[in-house]
């Protein structure tokens, strides 16, 4: 294998720029301490036992965030293959929200997983100490610090895609319908909480399958559901949890006896309860240290040794190339 000059000077430049940061870093400078959830933190809980499947939180979503209905429909053939169905085969450029089901066998029973079926509502979990926060380059990707919600600002988003690789969780899409591209994920409906609203998804849930409020009353509610017997009725709160609308009775579940999201990879302020293991559901298992944790140190480094010469270098090389269009041609000769 023969290396072209740029090729060779591009890897060299970087190993050394990498070597220079490792050489200089000790190793406990590369962890920081865990982050720590705001005190008003806002989330959501999804609760797989109380979704029927209907939808409504699909649709909602996609009207709430100016996505045409049916926009990306997965093809009809495609629809349970794979064990999915939805509107949209999963999450992807405009859909910031879907429902998918698991199967098992002949899926006759709800939430069981054997021979049985339950559904999943897929979105971003809103993490504590987020991945896709610490991997952007430009702080396209912003935590509030009195709610916790993750937004993106997609003036400043540069299309590098770095937050989609960095989540644990597959969550930010590229549209590659945009001119430019652009990151899109869900932002727990900032733009309807601005106005006194709540997330569309949690506003049109019939059952309260999808819940938002503070995560600690949500945490609580979810702690107390696991606490229950198995068959009694409980009052579930639909909407917001501190709101007034009427209650959804149902039995308690047999739940798996955890509430995912709690301590998945620092805590997430998007929690789970299933009566399937979470896995069946498309929800890693997942240690509970933030990953970014332990490299943010040694990625935020190279940002500083690499990101800036790296740009200044494709600067210069764009004006060199505008102003000598032969240098293509040159360097397919050198090939
Ligand atoms: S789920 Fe992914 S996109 Fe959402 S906050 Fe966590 S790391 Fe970011
Ligand atoms: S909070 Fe809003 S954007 Fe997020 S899934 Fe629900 S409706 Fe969609
Ligand atoms: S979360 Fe609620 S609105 Fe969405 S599919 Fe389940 S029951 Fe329907």
């Amino acid at each position: 294998m023969t290396l072209s000059r740029r090729q060779f000077l591009t890897g060299a430049g970087a190993g050394a720029a990498t070597a220079a940061c490792l050489a200089s870093t000790p190793a406990q400078a590369l962890s920081r301490e865990p982050k720590a959830m705001p005190e008003g933190a806002l989330g959501m809980l999804f609760d797989s036992t109380l979704c029927i499947g209907c939808q409504a939180c699909v649709s909602a979503c996609r009207a709430a965030n100016g996505v045409e209905s049916g926009a990306t429909p997965a093809p009809l053939a495609d629809w349970n293959a794979a064990n999915t169905w939805a509107l949209a085969e999963d999450l992807d450029g405009v859909t910031l929200n879907v429902i998918k089901v698991y199967r098992d066998g002949d899926a006759s029973v709800k939430d069981r997983a054997t021979d049985g079926f339950a559904f999943v509502k897929r979105n971003c979990l809103h993490c504590v100490d987020a991945s896709c926060v610490s991997v952007c380059p430009v702080g396209a990707m912003i935590k509030d610090p009195v709610t916790g919600i993750v937004t993106h600002d997609a003036d400043a988003c540069l299309g590098c895609r770095y937050c989609s690789y960095g989540c644990p969780f597959g969550v930010p899409q590229f549209d590659l319908g945009k001119p430019f591209g652009q990151i899109n994920k869900c932002q727990m409906c900032a733009h309807l909480q601005a106005q006194g609203g709540i997330p569309a998804c949690c506003d049109v849930c019939p059952t309260g399958a999808s819940l938002f409020g503070p995560v600690a009353d949500l945490q609580a509610e979810a702690e107390q559901r696991l606490a229950a017997e198995p068959g009694t009725l409980h009052q579930f709160p639909r909407g917001d949890i501190r709101g007034d609308r009427p209650m959804h009775e149902a039995a308690i579940a047999l739940y798996q006896k955890h509430v995912y999201g709690q301590t998945e990879v620092g805590g997430t302020q998007v929690r789970y309860l299933s009566a399937v293991p979470f896995e069946k559901l498309g929800l890693p298992t997942l240690g509970p240290d933030a990953p970014v944790r332990f490299v943010e140190g040694l990625q935020h480094k190279l940002y500083n040794y690499l990101l800036a010469p790296a740009v200044a270098l494709f600067g210069l090389a764009w004006v060199v190339r505008r102003n000598k269009p032969g240098i293509d041609a040159q360097d397919h000769e050198e090939h």
